[in-house]
Protein backbone atom coordinates (compact mmCIF):
# COMPACT_ATOMS: atom_id res chain seq x y z
CA UNK A 1 0.00 0.00 0.00
CA UNK A 2 1.91 3.09 -1.22
CA UNK A 3 0.78 6.68 -1.11
CA UNK A 4 -3.18 7.56 -0.92
CA UNK A 5 -2.66 10.25 -3.80
CA UNK A 6 -5.01 12.93 -2.82
CA UNK A 7 -7.03 11.13 0.03
CA UNK A 8 -10.42 11.65 -2.61
CA UNK A 9 -12.24 8.30 -2.48
CA UNK A 10 -12.50 7.73 -6.43
CA UNK A 11 -16.15 6.32 -5.35
CA UNK A 12 -17.34 9.25 -3.38
CA UNK A 13 -15.16 11.57 -4.36
CA UNK A 14 -14.80 12.90 -0.62
CA UNK A 15 -11.94 12.92 1.63
CA UNK A 16 -10.77 10.33 3.91
CA UNK A 17 -9.66 7.40 1.39
CA UNK A 18 -8.45 4.32 4.15
CA UNK A 19 -7.68 1.72 1.36
CA UNK A 20 -7.07 1.18 -2.06
CA UNK A 21 -9.64 -0.43 -4.26
CA UNK A 22 -8.59 -3.03 -7.38
CA UNK A 23 -10.25 -1.85 -10.90
CA UNK A 24 -10.92 -3.98 -12.48
CA UNK A 25 -11.74 -6.49 -9.51
CA UNK A 26 -8.47 -8.78 -8.95
CA UNK A 27 -10.13 -11.63 -8.78
CA UNK A 28 -10.50 -11.96 -12.42
CA UNK A 29 -7.08 -11.56 -13.42
CA UNK A 30 -5.66 -15.57 -12.78
CA UNK A 31 -2.77 -15.29 -10.45
CA UNK A 32 -0.15 -16.91 -12.39
CA UNK A 33 -0.45 -14.68 -15.07
CA UNK A 34 -0.23 -11.29 -13.36
CA UNK A 35 2.27 -9.57 -11.44
CA UNK A 36 2.07 -7.14 -8.69
CA UNK A 37 2.21 -3.70 -9.69
CA UNK A 38 2.06 -4.32 -13.05
CA UNK A 39 -1.02 -5.94 -13.46
CA UNK A 40 -2.93 -4.71 -10.84
CA UNK A 41 -4.31 -1.10 -10.79
CA UNK A 42 -5.63 0.33 -7.72
CA UNK A 43 -6.82 3.34 -6.70
CA UNK A 44 -7.85 5.10 -3.39
CA UNK A 45 -11.31 4.53 -1.80
CA UNK A 46 -12.97 4.46 1.67
CA UNK A 47 -13.78 0.89 3.07
CA UNK A 48 -16.99 1.86 3.56
CA UNK A 49 -17.84 2.53 -0.11
CA UNK A 50 -15.68 -0.62 -1.17
CA UNK A 51 -17.45 -2.99 0.81
CA UNK A 52 -20.57 -2.10 -0.67
CA UNK A 53 -19.52 -3.72 -3.77
CA UNK A 54 -17.83 -7.22 -2.60
CA UNK A 55 -20.38 -9.39 -3.79
CA UNK A 56 -21.02 -8.05 -7.11
CA UNK A 57 -17.18 -8.15 -7.42
CA UNK A 58 -17.98 -12.04 -6.81
CA UNK A 59 -20.74 -12.21 -9.13
CA UNK A 60 -18.48 -10.69 -12.01
CA UNK A 61 -15.17 -12.85 -11.71
CA UNK A 62 -17.82 -15.91 -11.24
CA UNK A 63 -19.29 -14.73 -14.91
CA UNK A 64 -16.11 -13.80 -16.73
CA UNK A 65 -14.66 -17.17 -15.58
CA UNK A 66 -17.70 -19.01 -17.24
CA UNK A 67 -17.09 -17.03 -20.23
CA UNK A 68 -13.35 -17.39 -19.91
CA UNK A 69 -13.49 -21.14 -20.21
CA UNK A 70 -12.44 -21.14 -23.59
CA UNK A 71 -10.07 -18.82 -23.76
CA UNK A 72 -6.86 -20.19 -23.51
CA UNK A 73 -4.10 -21.44 -20.54
CA UNK A 74 -4.99 -18.47 -18.73
CA UNK A 75 -9.00 -18.58 -19.10
CA UNK A 76 -8.65 -22.11 -17.79
CA UNK A 77 -6.86 -21.33 -15.05
CA UNK A 78 -9.60 -18.89 -13.84
CA UNK A 79 -12.41 -20.84 -14.70
CA UNK A 80 -10.96 -24.04 -12.93
CA UNK A 81 -10.39 -21.93 -9.68
CA UNK A 82 -13.65 -20.30 -9.71
CA UNK A 83 -15.37 -23.62 -10.19
CA UNK A 84 -13.72 -24.81 -7.00
CA UNK A 85 -14.91 -21.93 -5.08
CA UNK A 86 -18.65 -22.25 -5.75
CA UNK A 87 -18.15 -25.71 -3.95
CA UNK A 88 -17.77 -23.91 -0.58
CA UNK A 89 -20.63 -23.58 1.97
CA UNK A 90 -20.29 -19.99 1.88
CA UNK A 91 -20.59 -19.27 -1.70
CA UNK A 92 -24.52 -21.09 -2.08
CA UNK A 93 -25.89 -17.89 -2.56
CA UNK A 94 -23.91 -17.05 -4.99
CA UNK A 95 -24.57 -20.51 -6.82
CA UNK A 96 -27.78 -20.15 -6.69
CA UNK A 97 -28.24 -17.39 -8.29
CA UNK A 98 -26.15 -18.35 -11.33
CA UNK A 99 -28.09 -21.08 -11.31
CA UNK A 100 -31.16 -18.99 -11.48
CA UNK A 101 -29.86 -17.68 -14.78
CA UNK A 102 -29.52 -20.94 -16.73
CA UNK A 103 -32.01 -22.78 -18.47
CA UNK A 104 -32.10 -25.83 -19.96
CA UNK A 105 -33.86 -26.42 -23.50
CA UNK A 106 -33.89 -30.31 -25.41
CA UNK A 107 -34.56 -30.51 -28.78
CA UNK A 108 -36.55 -33.37 -29.61
CA UNK A 109 -35.75 -35.48 -33.22
CA UNK A 110 -39.39 -35.68 -35.04
CA UNK A 111 -39.57 -39.45 -33.67
CA UNK A 112 -40.23 -37.71 -30.58
CA UNK A 113 -36.95 -38.46 -28.52
CA UNK A 114 -34.13 -35.91 -27.19
CA UNK A 115 -32.01 -35.14 -29.89
CA UNK A 116 -30.01 -33.23 -27.22
CA UNK A 117 -30.29 -30.86 -24.20
CA UNK A 118 -28.21 -26.95 -24.33
CA UNK A 119 -28.03 -24.93 -21.53
CA UNK A 120 -28.12 -21.22 -21.66
CA UNK A 121 -26.74 -18.93 -19.10
CA UNK A 122 -27.93 -15.48 -18.38
CA UNK A 123 -26.01 -13.50 -16.80
CA UNK A 124 -27.29 -10.46 -14.40
CA UNK A 125 -26.49 -8.03 -16.66
CA UNK A 126 -27.20 -4.88 -14.37
CA UNK A 127 -24.94 -6.32 -11.58
CA UNK A 128 -22.25 -6.63 -14.38
CA UNK A 129 -22.43 -3.20 -15.53
CA UNK A 130 -22.55 -1.74 -12.28
CA UNK A 131 -19.06 -3.12 -11.67
CA UNK A 132 -18.00 -2.02 -15.33
CA UNK A 133 -19.18 1.76 -14.33
CA UNK A 134 -17.06 1.64 -11.14
CA UNK A 135 -13.76 0.01 -12.94
CA UNK A 136 -14.58 2.77 -15.66
CA UNK A 137 -14.33 5.08 -12.84
CA UNK A 138 -11.35 4.01 -10.91
CA UNK A 139 -9.42 3.81 -14.53
CA UNK A 140 -9.97 7.26 -15.16
CA UNK A 141 -8.46 8.06 -11.73
CA UNK A 142 -5.64 6.08 -12.33
CA UNK A 143 -5.03 7.30 -15.40
CA UNK A 144 -5.88 11.27 -14.93
CA UNK A 145 -5.65 11.47 -11.15
CA UNK A 146 -9.31 12.99 -11.61
CA UNK A 147 -12.30 11.95 -9.50
CA UNK A 148 -15.18 12.13 -12.55
CA UNK A 149 -17.83 13.87 -10.19
CA UNK A 150 -21.15 11.18 -8.92
CA UNK A 151 -23.46 14.41 -11.18
CA UNK A 152 -21.67 13.30 -14.36
CA UNK A 153 -24.01 10.09 -16.20
CA UNK A 154 -22.38 6.48 -16.85
CA UNK A 155 -23.52 4.76 -19.24
CA UNK A 156 -22.08 1.56 -18.93
CA UNK A 157 -22.99 -1.17 -21.74
CA UNK A 158 -22.41 -4.77 -23.08
CA UNK A 159 -20.40 -4.38 -26.42
CA UNK A 160 -21.06 -6.74 -29.17
CA UNK A 161 -17.90 -8.85 -30.25
CA UNK A 162 -18.79 -8.03 -34.12
CA UNK A 163 -18.29 -4.62 -33.38
CA UNK A 164 -15.94 -4.51 -30.68
CA UNK A 165 -13.00 -7.14 -31.78
CA UNK A 166 -12.61 -5.09 -34.65
CA UNK A 167 -11.60 -2.28 -32.99
CA UNK A 168 -9.56 -4.20 -30.78
CA UNK A 169 -7.33 -5.17 -33.70
CA UNK A 170 -6.88 -1.98 -35.47
CA UNK A 171 -5.83 -0.17 -32.49
CA UNK A 172 -3.08 -1.83 -31.41
CA UNK A 173 -1.27 0.87 -30.06
CA UNK A 174 -3.78 2.35 -28.00
CA UNK A 175 -4.22 -1.23 -26.06
CA UNK A 176 -3.13 -0.88 -22.86
CA UNK A 177 -3.25 -5.21 -21.18
CA UNK A 178 -2.79 -6.94 -17.94
CA UNK A 179 -2.25 -10.47 -17.06
CA UNK A 180 -1.20 -12.08 -19.63
CA UNK A 181 -4.13 -10.22 -21.70
CA UNK A 182 -6.77 -11.04 -19.48
CA UNK A 183 -7.89 -8.10 -19.13
CA UNK A 184 -7.21 -5.17 -21.88
CA UNK A 185 -8.74 -1.82 -22.23
CA UNK A 186 -8.76 1.29 -24.95
CA UNK A 187 -9.34 4.84 -23.50
CA UNK A 188 -11.29 6.77 -25.70
CA UNK A 189 -11.06 10.62 -24.77
CA UNK A 190 -13.21 13.02 -25.75
CA UNK A 191 -11.22 15.66 -27.44
CA UNK A 192 -14.18 16.76 -30.22
CA UNK A 193 -16.53 16.31 -26.93
CA UNK A 194 -14.19 17.12 -23.89
CA UNK A 195 -17.34 16.69 -21.65
CA UNK A 196 -17.30 12.58 -22.39
CA UNK A 197 -15.05 9.98 -22.11
CA UNK A 198 -15.14 6.48 -22.09
CA UNK A 199 -13.44 3.10 -22.10
CA UNK A 200 -13.60 -0.70 -24.20
CA UNK A 201 -13.00 -3.17 -22.23
CA UNK A 202 -12.11 -6.35 -23.23
CA UNK A 203 -12.39 -9.68 -20.81
CA UNK A 204 -9.77 -12.51 -22.21
CA UNK A 205 -11.73 -11.87 -25.70
CA UNK A 206 -14.82 -13.09 -24.77
CA UNK A 207 -16.59 -10.67 -22.89
CA UNK A 208 -16.80 -7.16 -23.95
CA UNK A 209 -18.26 -3.96 -22.30
CA UNK A 210 -18.01 -0.37 -22.96
CA UNK A 211 -18.69 2.65 -20.98
CA UNK A 212 -19.27 6.29 -21.28
CA UNK A 213 -19.28 9.35 -19.20
CA UNK A 214 -21.27 12.23 -19.86
CA UNK A 215 -22.08 15.26 -18.51
CA UNK A 216 -25.27 17.01 -20.15
CA UNK A 217 -24.16 20.39 -18.13
CA UNK A 218 -21.10 20.55 -19.56
CA UNK A 219 -19.49 22.27 -16.31
CA UNK A 220 -17.46 18.81 -16.17
CA UNK A 221 -14.23 18.31 -18.48
CA UNK A 222 -12.76 15.20 -19.52
CA UNK A 223 -8.83 15.47 -19.43
ZN1 LIG B 1 -15.88 6.91 -0.45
Amino acid sequence: MSDIENGLCYLCGKEGADSRDHVPPKAVLPKDYRSEGEDLITVPAHQRCNRDWKDDDEYFQTQIALAAFTAGDAGKALHSKVMRGLDREEATGLREHIDSGITGTTVLSPDGTVDHNYIQVKPDWQRLLDVIARTGRGIYYHETKNIIPLNVSEKPVVAEPDKIIPIFKSNTDHIRSFAGSSFKYISVMGEEEPHRCGYLFNFFDRLFFSVVFHDEEGSWRAV
